[in-house]
């Protein structure tokens, strides 16, 4: 039997009342999860009662002994005199929605204007103090979901990456550090509670690829927009975020729908990608009429806060990602870009290889036939 939550609206007058003794055994014995609320508890919060995560349960309410069956995410209920209350259900997403990111005055202006800012050169002559002991392994091995974007470009047709295959420089799935694949399935796992899912659109790369695609990026769209979007890959320099396995491109999807929450805003002609330029035109309240605006506002705050505010998924600063602010997408850990901007003395990752032979897949996976033993 599919486990339920009964939550038992009451006055005092039902305080000692032998009927609701028994209708509680009763529910109890045939496995349902009873708890029991003052009429004034429900009608101020019920979330602070009850916790984050039920938003997606049907919740069978008993209100002045009548059984009512509210559907997942409602938010009212019609009480003992055939009013319908509101229900101040309030979910952990709704939480994260309303939450602005916060700006970091030094981040900001290091990113600066469309990525143009002075960390592009600074955060290169990091330091990298990296053991180099983890190991890179596909992120689907925690269950994640995550697919290759340029592998994508290269099915799709972009024969520029053909090279990239035929060197070994691309997988049809993420590979990441094992370490950061836990903290992405933690966050995964809190966003499936509530309906949503983590899709990690880019992970590692490797840094031929990186050149390949800046090059590409470069006949495309000009040199100076692959100087704002791509990190150089450099002798002698701290490596690309992306080449660590300690960075990601980020989306959340829906369980419901199987797409994308839309996060892209485009303002004129112009893609604010800038986390911070998307807060700082929330200010102006006339903005929270326009949908479009409004959706990608909300739902890159739900990304950023899993990822980057601690007490939701992650609990200690170890654990929290650190996002560029000018790519809303982009989070990281350790890396040097990361470091850089979470201002700390030195990155713990450097570069990283998937070891030979392991072709990215994971250990004793049906996707690994050629598996070395
Ligand atoms: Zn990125």
């Amino acid at each position: 039997m599919r486990s339920l939550l009964v939550i038992e609206v009451d006055g005092g007058q039902h305080l000692e009342s032998a009927a609701d003794e028994a209708r509680d055994r009763w529910l109890v014995e045939n496995g349902f999860q009873v708890l029991r609320f003052w009429n004034h508890e429900v009608l101020q919060n019920l979330a602070g009662a009850a916790g984050f995560g039920w938003n997606h349960l049907p919740v069978m309410l008993y209100n002045h002994g009548e059984l009512q069956v509210c559907p997942p995410g409602s938010r009212t209920f019609t009480n003992g005199n055939g009013n319908r209350v509101f229900m101040n259900f309030t979910s952990a997403i709704d939480v994260l929605r309303s939450t602005p990111i916060p700006i970091d005055t030094w981040k900001d202006i290091q990113i600066g204007e469309n990525n143009g800012g002075p960390y592009k050169n600074n955060y290169p002559k990091m330091p990298v103090t990296d053991d180099g002991r983890d190991e890179l392994i596909d992120v689907s091995s925690y269950g994640l979901v995550s697919s290759d974007f340029y592998m994508d470009q290269l099915l799709n047709g972009d024969r520029y990456l053909e090279p990239a295959l035929a060197d070994g420089y691309l997988w049809s799935r993420a590979l990441a550090r094992r370490f950061h694949t836990r903290l992405l399935a933690r966050a995964d796992a809190f966003l499936r509670a509530n309906g949503l899912f983590l899709f990690v659109a880019s992970a590692w790369r490797h840094p031929e690829l990186q050149k390949l695609i800046t090059a590409d990026f470069a006949t495309k769209h000009g040199a100076d927009q692959a100087r704002r979007m791509f990190a150089p890959a450099v002798a002698g320099q701290a490596p690309p975020p992306h080449s660590t396995g300690a960075a990601f491109d980020l989306e959340v999807w829906s369980l419901e729908t199987g797409g994308r929450l839309e996060m892209y805003y485009t303002e004129g002609k112009r893609n604010i990608y800038n986390a911070y330029e998307m807060e700082k035109l929330a200010l102006d309240t006339r903005r929270h009429s326009d949908e479009t605006f409004v959706t990608s506002l909300y739902n890159r705050r739900i990304l950023y806060h899993v990822l980057c505010t601690e007490g939701i998924v992650f609990k200690s600063d170890s654990e929290l990602f650190s996002n560029h602010p000018g790519e809303f997408w982009h989070f990281g850990l350790g890396d040097p870009l990361s470091a850089y901007l979470s201002r700390e003395p030195a990155a713990r990752h450097g570069a990283i290889y998937p070891r030979r032979g392991s072709s990215g897949a994971a250990t004793g996976s049906m996707h690994s036939p050629t598996q070395e033993t």
